[in-house]
């Protein structure tokens, strides 16, 4: 379904991150791919995984290439050696970042002070508008843009706190850029994934009992694995998706629908 498209993935920092379920899913469906990481510690843990992709065809090995979402620099030498590995072509971007400072995910709200509220809807929330505006001008022939998202953007959930807020003007970011980008050709949206273990969504004080509650009261009664949201961002990068622009699409095991 990928065969012959370009794909960069923003946010892969283990085996259980959202953004690897999405990388495979594209690898399987024939995407050539390129990963971003922060850091030397998590270049480490990353490229072990990127190495193991087999099937690789006649496609390159993916590059691991550094990039801090929250640095204008840094996304700028990114993408000059993203476009340099890709001969100036992109098709789809996979944003998958998000973080805010442990103390404002627990307690209450109320209480977040001013830093904390700038790193997480920096990092969070800005940053898919700094990488669109880097990723379009690779896009002569169209593309795919896609970030992930949660409910807490709508609703209260305990301890989201913060990172609702940036959820919510990530959403928001999701149908300007649709907007600005859609006459190019640019289609922009986001998965809102049930609640799934991984590293960044551990840091949320009582996220267990998210999942056991989803667990429960979700129609499917199940929990989302990241693999279901891997499909969904197949899905978006690939021709199928070509009418949907601007969206927030569930993978939640149908959770947003319930009252009780
Ligand atoms: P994860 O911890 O595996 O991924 C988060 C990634 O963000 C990491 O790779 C981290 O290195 C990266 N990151 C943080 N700050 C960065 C920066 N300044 N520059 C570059 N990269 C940076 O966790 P995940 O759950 O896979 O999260 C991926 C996305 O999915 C996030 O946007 C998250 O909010 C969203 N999401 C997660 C869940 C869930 O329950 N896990 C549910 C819905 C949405």
């Amino acid at each position: 379904m990928l065969q012959g498209k370009r794909g960069v993935i923003l946010g892969v920092a283990n085996r259980r991150s959202i953004a690897w379920a999405v990388a495979q899913s594209c690898h399987n469906a024939g995407a050539e791919l390129a990963f971003s990481v922060i850091g030397d510690r998590l270049e480490k843990k990353v490229r072990p995984l990127v190495e193991g992709l087999t099937d690789l065809g006649d496609r390159r090995r993916p590059p691991v290439l550094h990039c801090n979402v929250d640095d204008d620099a840094s996304l700028d030498s990114f993408f000059a050696q993203l476009s340099e590995h890709f001969d100036g072509k992109l098709d789809f971007v996979v944003h998958a970042i998000a973080f805010a400072n442990r103390e404002d995910l627990e307690g209450t709200f109320v209480a977040t002070g001013r830093e904390g509220f700038h790193t997480a809807l920096g990092v969070s929330a800005y940053s898919l508008t700094a990488v669109a505006q880097r990723a379009a001008p690779l896009m002569a022939e169209g593309g795919s843009i896609m970030t992930l998202t949660y409910l807490g953007a709508d609703r209260v959930l305990p301890g989201y706190n913060v990172m609702g807020v940036a959820k919510a003007a990530l959403e928001a970011s999701v149908r300007y850029l649709a907007a600005d980008l859609g006459p190019q050709g640019i289609r922009v949206n986001a998965i809102s994934a049930g609640p799934i273990s991984t590293l960044s969504a551990r840091g949320i004080a009582g996220f267990t009992k998210i999942l056991d509650h989803v667990k429960d009261r979700a129609p499917l009664k199940r929990n989302t694995e990241a693999a279901e949201v891997g499909d969904t961002g197949l899905f978006l990068a690939s021709h199928l998706s070509r009418g949907i622009t601007g969206e927030v699409i569930f993978c939640d095991c149908g959770y947003n629908t319930v009252g009780m």
